[in-house]
């Protein structure tokens, strides 16, 4: 990665007019340049890729502000947003961690929205059925009507293949086991490698649709009723613009652990791209919001009622939430009294 590179500030104030090849400064505009030297936040990099399963990428192209004062992060337009009653003075850094903290556990949270960030991303259709739910983003996407849609398709590899969760209908966590592989001892693959395979062999014939795919596009179907038959794990791509409040949403649900595994693999990869830039909002993040722990009105009676460290179950006949609680109590220490 390249490092950074001061822009040195103009000692005047730059012309008014045309003076590079297609650029113009505002006729009635006057020009104030930086009060310091600034740095590209992205070291001045066209971009910044993130490889993602197994032909995806998140990829940071741009982000607001892409220059920042020499030393500082692009946390300061956060800061600056929220002083802007008084002016960024002779406040230290210091004080700006615990400002952005302030905010963050007040959820006072425009001025985070001072911050975006533009991707380009390249995923599965069925992970950008989940994503394009948080509507808050600027998207474009790819258009399968116009262009033919790239040979590229998901496939996990068969140690990955996870079953149905019995106790989460939406989730899976534990995968097929696929080892050993047969031997003399055991010379038949055991049922659950099989069922494995299976899934494979399935998702190989949905993937062989691609070649039908061109032929009928060949012979003049229309691109836009082509692609019907082709399966969600097809990738599209789109540009994806969102401010830093918003990303921060986006990153606690999809960085969870109940968001589907595939999507949780661009959200930490957009985090990574990300927390370099703002690095005081993520670390405010990740202590008020991502792991930090809410408790409800019944999870807190029972806390209050705990004797001698033991605690009890909450007022509810729902066993769902019930669990819950007991998942919460057990990522506490704390020791269930039921
Ligand atoms: C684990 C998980 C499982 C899910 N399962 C399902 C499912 O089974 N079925 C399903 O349909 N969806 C499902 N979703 C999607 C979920 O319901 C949300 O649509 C998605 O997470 C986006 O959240 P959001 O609305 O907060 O985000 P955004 O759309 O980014 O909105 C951010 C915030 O902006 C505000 N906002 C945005 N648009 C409006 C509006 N029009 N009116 C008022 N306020 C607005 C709201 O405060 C909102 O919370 C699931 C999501 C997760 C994480």
């Amino acid at each position: 990665m390249a490092t950074d590179v001061a822009h040195t500030n103009p000692t005047t104030t730059p012309p008014l007019a045309a003076d590079v090849a297609g650029t113009a400064f505002p006729a009635r505009a006057k020009a104030i340049a930086f009060e310091s030297p600034t740095r590209d936040v992205m070291h001045n990099a066209a971009r910044w890729e993130i490889k993602c399963l197994d032909h995806g990428f998140v990829a940071l192209v741009d982000a607001m502000p892409r220059l920042v004062p020499q030393g500082q992060t692009a946390d300061q337009a956060i800061v600056q947003a929220a002083r802007v009653s008084y002016g960024q003075g002779t406040k230290q850094i210091s004080e700006d961690r615990g400002l952005i903290r302030y905010l963050l556990r007040h959820r006072h949270t425009t001025p985070l929205e001072m911050v975006e960030f533009k991707f380009h991303i390249a995923m599965p259709i069925f992970i950008a059925r989940q994503w394009i739910r948080h509507r808050t983003a600027n998207v474009n996407e790819y258009s399968a009507r116009y262009s033919i849609l790239p040979d590229r398709f998901y496939t996990p590899t068969l140690d990955a293949i996870r079953k149905q969760s019995k106790s989460n209908r939406q989730g899976g966590e534990e995968t097929f086991s696929v080892s050993p592989a047969p031997n003399a001892q055991s010379p038949a693959p055991s049922s659950e490698s099989l069922t494995a395979q299976d899934f494979l062999a399935y998702l190989d014939r949905a993937e062989a649709l691609y070649q039908d795919y061109l032929k009928l596009t060949d012979a003049g179907v229309s691109r836009e009723m082509a692609r019907m038959g082709l399966p969600v794990s097809v990738y599209t791509e789109w540009y994806w613009k969102c401010d830093l409040h918003n990303i921060l949403r986006f990153l606690s649900l999809r960085m969870d652990s109940h968001a589907q595994l595939e999507i949780r693999e661009f959200a930490t990869a957009m985090h990574d791209l990300i927390a370099p830039i703002v690095p005081m909002t993520m670390e405010a993040w990740r202590d008020y919001d991502f792991e930090s722990m809410h408790l409800s009105k019944l999870e807190i009676a029972a806390m209050k009622s705990a004797k001698a460290g033991v605690v009890g179950p909450i007022a509810t006949q729902n066993k769902r939430e019930q669990a819950e609680w007991e998942a919460k109590l057990a990522s506490l220490g704390l020791v269930k009294g039921w």
